[in-house]
């Protein structure tokens, strides 16, 4: 604010939003929607337009364009009114100066920083240097590039690691005629998605599909042999591969935080409001670290749809609108070989100790779990049978007590129409 006299003039104030994806996208809607008129900086480490990370298993596939993964498009950035500053590095921050560092030597000053820099892929470790070329993560367009042009030539792949992004890659290029084997560390395949009960359904479909896997492994080198490569494994195998897929998780971008007060463990600690441990810097998405409101505890939640929603948090606060984050824990759905597959809130029987339903037709290939907190519903895993999918989220987003009909919602038999009618109760979904 200046004052000359009695004239009193607002100053425009300065956003600066590190990552140009789901959350940092949202907070720009969110800013623009509340009216506010600032100047937007967006800074992205990558020299492109939004695109869905999402995606990219679809373009592999084949199923959708390159093009059809980028989110927005040139006009998106004029309308909001955004600069943008691609292909350029935030490297560290000056909270007391309030400047953002970049790699080419620059600082951006600001009022409000949004850190929505998201997650980077784990790169696996003793890879030689000849093979690094046979050997891809999947993260960025650019992953999905590397890994689009290998699978069109490559006979044998290699996939370490068992989580959806494998699973998804491995759905993308099924029926291509090519030997895949899948490395696993632990015993079971989704191992934080889903208890080992659900998994072996999904591990026997691989199976049938003519899919290797490898349990208890770790990877101990991958070499270059001519045109190829040499995976060895703690067992002594050697597994030879024209591509090698890493999918051992993701990790948050938090180089720029290193060295200031903002305050971290895995991600950026934030509010419900999505503010840090300073007033003006707020983060979001996949380098976030918030409240899960069903445990209680703080954690990444790395989704799509929570990086959408802490970005607008985020935006909305930015602007002056405050606003909280309500609903926050993990929820995934996926189809892996025909099987549906939702996991929502808690879905893994290691993570408490609560009262499970379980309900499995083998015949028909559904299985589903659900978790209980006394009679409030705090986590499902549902296989095969998902269609009241939504009303089990709301359940759980509105901590309903679920005891008169547990044992429907187990099966999925729950007519929750005629709950409504009979019990009066508006505070009921209809299915
Ligand atoms: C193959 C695949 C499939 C997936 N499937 C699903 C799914 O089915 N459902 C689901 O919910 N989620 C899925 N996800 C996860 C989802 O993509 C992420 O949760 C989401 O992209 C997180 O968004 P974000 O905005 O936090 O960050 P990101 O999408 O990671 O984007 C980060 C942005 O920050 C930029 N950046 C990073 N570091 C810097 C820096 N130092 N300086 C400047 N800019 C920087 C990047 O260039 C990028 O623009 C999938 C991910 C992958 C890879």
């Amino acid at each position: 604010m200046f004052h000359f006299g009695i004239i009193t003039v607002r100053r425009h104030k300065i956003h600066v939003i590190i990552g140009n994806s789901a959350a940092g996208l949202s907070a720009i809607r969110a800013l623009r929607r509340m009216g506010d008129s600032g100047t937007i900086l967006l800074v992205s480490a990558e020299d492109c337009n939004a695109y869905s990370p999402v995606l990219t298993t679809y373009y592999i596939a084949g199923q959708i364009r390159r093009s059809d993964m980028f989110m927005v498009d040139d006009g998106f950035y004029k309308v909001f009114d955004v600069q943008r500053l691609f292909g350029r590095r935030a490297v560290g921050i000056d909270p007391e100066k309030r400047l953002v560092h970049l790699d080419n030597r620059s600082n951006l000053p600001y009022d409000n920083l949004l850190i929505a820099s998201g997650a980077s892929a784990i790169p696996l470790k003793n890879v030689d240097t000849d093979a690094l070329e046979f050997v891809s993560t999947l993260r960025t367009i650019r992953d999905a590039d590397k890994i689009e042009k290998a699978t069109e030539k490559a006979r044998e792949i290699v996939f370490i690691g068992a989580g959806l992004v494998s699973l998804q890659i491995i759905k993308a290029i099924l029926g291509k005629e090519k030997k895949l084997t899948l490395v696993v560390g632990s015993y079971q395949i989704l191992s934080q998605q889903m208890d080992s009960e659900g998994a072996a359904i999904i591990q026997e479909k691989l199976e049938a599909q003519g899919i290797s896997i490898l349990f208890g492994r770790r990877v101990e080198r991958i070499d270059r042999k001519g045109d190829r490569v040499h995976v060895l494994t703690n067992f002594n195998e050697v597994l030879t591969a024209d591509l090698v897929v890493v999918g051992k998780g993701v990790k948050p971008n938090l180089n720029m935080v290193e060295n200031t007060e903002i305050k971290m463990r895995d991600g950026i600690l934030v509010d419900d409001q999505m503010r840090t441990n300073l007033e003006d810097v707020f983060a979001s998405g996949d380098v976030a670290e918030g409240k899960n409101t069903i445990t209680g505890q703080m954690e990444v939640i790395a989704t799509w749809s929570n990086a959408c929603a802490q970005g607008e948090i985020a935006g909305m606060n930015m602007a002056g609108c405050p606003a909280k984050r309500k609903g926050q824990f993990r929820e995934n759905v996926t189809t892996i070989l025909e099987t549906s597959v939702v996991s929502i809130g808690l879905s893994r029987p290691e993570e408490g100790e609560f009262k499970v339903l379980s309900h499995v037709d083998v015949k028909h290939g559904v299985y589903r779990k659900l978790f209980l907190d006394g009679s409030i519903l705090v986590g499902a895993l549902l296989l095969g049978k998902i269609d009241d999918a939504g009303v089990i989220r709301h359940c759980i987003a509105n901590r309903l007590d679920v005891s008169p009909w547990q044992d429907e919602i187990a099966t999925g038999l729950l007519d929750f129409g005629n709950i409504l009618i009979n019990s009066n109760d508006y505070s009921w979904p209809i299915n």
